[in-house]
């Protein structure tokens, strides 16, 4: 089955019965300053969730195409080292406004899952996970579906008071406790089962998450009912679609073999299987659909999210021995992948590929030099971390973004001196203050420039500064 067939039998499970099948929306969310990206099916459907928004239906289902690189999920720094993690990927998702919940949306995904005219997936290779105080949830699986009671785990809360079984799209909004089915790619693979210790390993994947929207969050933390009970459920198109084909990794699937091999070629590489060329096939999808919703490579906020995607590709393109502009003509394979599906690649693939090819070239002048710094400064360390200054100097003279370092000397087996770094750009700082203090234009747009290096900065630790920043 391949992943275009695959879109295409979901949203037809969910036609038949009863569902409004709604177009992908753009990964520029509308209207809603919290977040970054669109990063979840439903993103489009906040309001309606909310009861701030009616639509004529009250079951839906789509392919929406999603963004984890910032913000509250971050995918960035996983992408080239797990099987199973996406900068852009789909979710396939269907939705009830106050209609069904918890009974039928179980249902609904087992008959998907298991059903032999569907995807027909062996039972025995599956478990569940339920949120530990939702009996509800609990017993539609024991009782109902008729799981056995160790292929049902239940998860709690952890030591930092999140949950992988408490949803919620951000700091605030729509939440509630989630069910996530798992399937397990065989005792060959590393990992263990969700909800033990190895459990980040690859070998259970998580393939579909429902959640069973309760509450609404707010910024205080509070959690009030929400108006009509709702579901909210996100399969991964990529993941479900390995397990379709047999194969272990989302890089093994159809559009991916095709895209590495097009990255391949584009990089005179031959090393299939090298984790730079899937980094390259991941990020192509990223940069070529941000820019294909508005999205242009700039110094702050979204723009610099996609900058940054950009140069991590090109430089790994590099490392592969490609110092010529090459990303670009990625476009025409990942068109052929999936222009069928979104019409607007091919609409504007001449822009994406100028606007590419712009900040390729952009960044091809540094590039090399900066590389130069950071070799130098790698063979003379004493340590296990490149020196903040240096990680600075990239930053400011060569263009290198912070999290593009950290990935480089993540690697080599390494770390950045983020104290450091931060002492670095505190003094840039304050010459540029002393500057302007004797009305001394020297450092224009060093607001900016701090804004964007704290997004990278911080958003590699993860906490989401990058939303604090747009908010802000
Ligand atoms: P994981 O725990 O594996 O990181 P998740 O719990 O963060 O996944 P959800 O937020 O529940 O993911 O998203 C719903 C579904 O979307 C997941 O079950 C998975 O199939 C898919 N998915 C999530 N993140 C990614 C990603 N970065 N790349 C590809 N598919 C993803
Ligand atoms: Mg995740
Ligand atoms: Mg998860
Ligand atoms: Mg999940």
């Amino acid at each position: 089955m391949s992943s275009a067939d695959l879109r295409t039998l979901f949203l037809r499970f969910f036609r038949e019965r009863g569902h409004q099948i709604v177009p992908s929306s753009s990964l520029v969310p509308g209207n809603d300053p919290t977040l970054l990206f669109t990063n979840a099916g439903m993103v489009q459907f906040k309001d309606v969730f909310l009861g701030q928004d009616q639509r004529h239906y009250s079951r839906a289902a789509s392919a929406q195409r999603c963004v984890r690189a910032g913000g509250k999920h971050n995918d960035l720094e996983n992408v080239g080292y797990t099987a199973r993690h996406h900068t852009f990927f789909e979710m396939l998702g269907n939705f009830s406004f106050g209609d069904y919940f918890k009974r039928d949306a179980i249902r609904f995904a087992w008959d998907f899952v298991t059903g032999s005219q569907w995807l027909g997936i062996d039972p025995r290779r599956l478990m569940v996970t339920v949120y530990h105080t939702d009996e509800e949830a609990y017993a539609v699986w024991h009782q109902e579906i008729g799981l056995p009671a160790e292929r049902i785990v239940r998860i709690g809360d952890k030591p930092d008071g999140g949950s992988d079984n408490f949803w919620q799209m951000g700091e605030t909004g729509p939440c509630g406790p989630c069910s996530e089915i798992f399937y397990d790619h065989g005792a060959d693979i590393p990992g263990g089962p969700p909800g033990s210790p190895e459990e980040d390993g690859d070998r259970w994947i998580e393939i579909w998450n429902l959640v069973f929207m309760q509450f609404d969050r707010s910024a205080q933390g509070e959690l009030t009912p929400l108006p009509q009970p709702s579901v909210d459920t996100g399969m991964g198109l990529e993941r479900t679609a390995a397990v379709m084909q047999g194969v272990h990794s989302n890089y093994e699937i159809d559009l991916f073999v095709n895209l590495i091999q097009a990255a391949a070629q584009a990089t005179n590489s031959d090393a299939l299987d090298s984790s730079s060329l899937r980094v390259i096939a991941d990020h192509i999808r990223a940069c070529a659909f941000l820019i294909a919703d508005g999205v242009y490579p700039s110094n702050e906020g979204r723009g610099y999210v996609l900058r940054r995607i950009i140069r991590r590709a090109v430089r790994h393109g590099y490392k592969l021995g490609q110092t010529q502009p090459f990303f670009y003509s990625l476009v025409g394979a990942l068109e052929r992948e999936m222009g069928a599906a979104y019409p607007e690649l091919a609409a504007q693939r001449a822009h994406i590929e100028r606007v590419l090819r712009q900040e390729e070239e952009r960044f091809a002048e540094t590039l090399s030099q900066g590389m130069g710094l950071l070799e130098e400064a790698i063979a003379a360390l004493q340590g296990k971390e490149i020196p903040g200054e240096t990680v600075f100097r990239l930053y400011d003279t060569y263009g290198f973004p912070v999290d593009l370092t950290a990935d480089i000397a993540r690697e080599r087996g390494l770390g950045i001196d983020e104290a450091g770094f931060e002492a670095a750009m505190q003094a840039q700082r304050e010459r540029g203050r002393a500057a302007s203090r004797f009305g001394v234009d020297l450092r224009a747009g060093v607001v900016l420039q701090e804004q964007t290096r704290f997004g990278g900065y911080d958003d590699l630790a993860g906490t989401g500064t990058v939303l604090t920043l747009l908010r802000g």
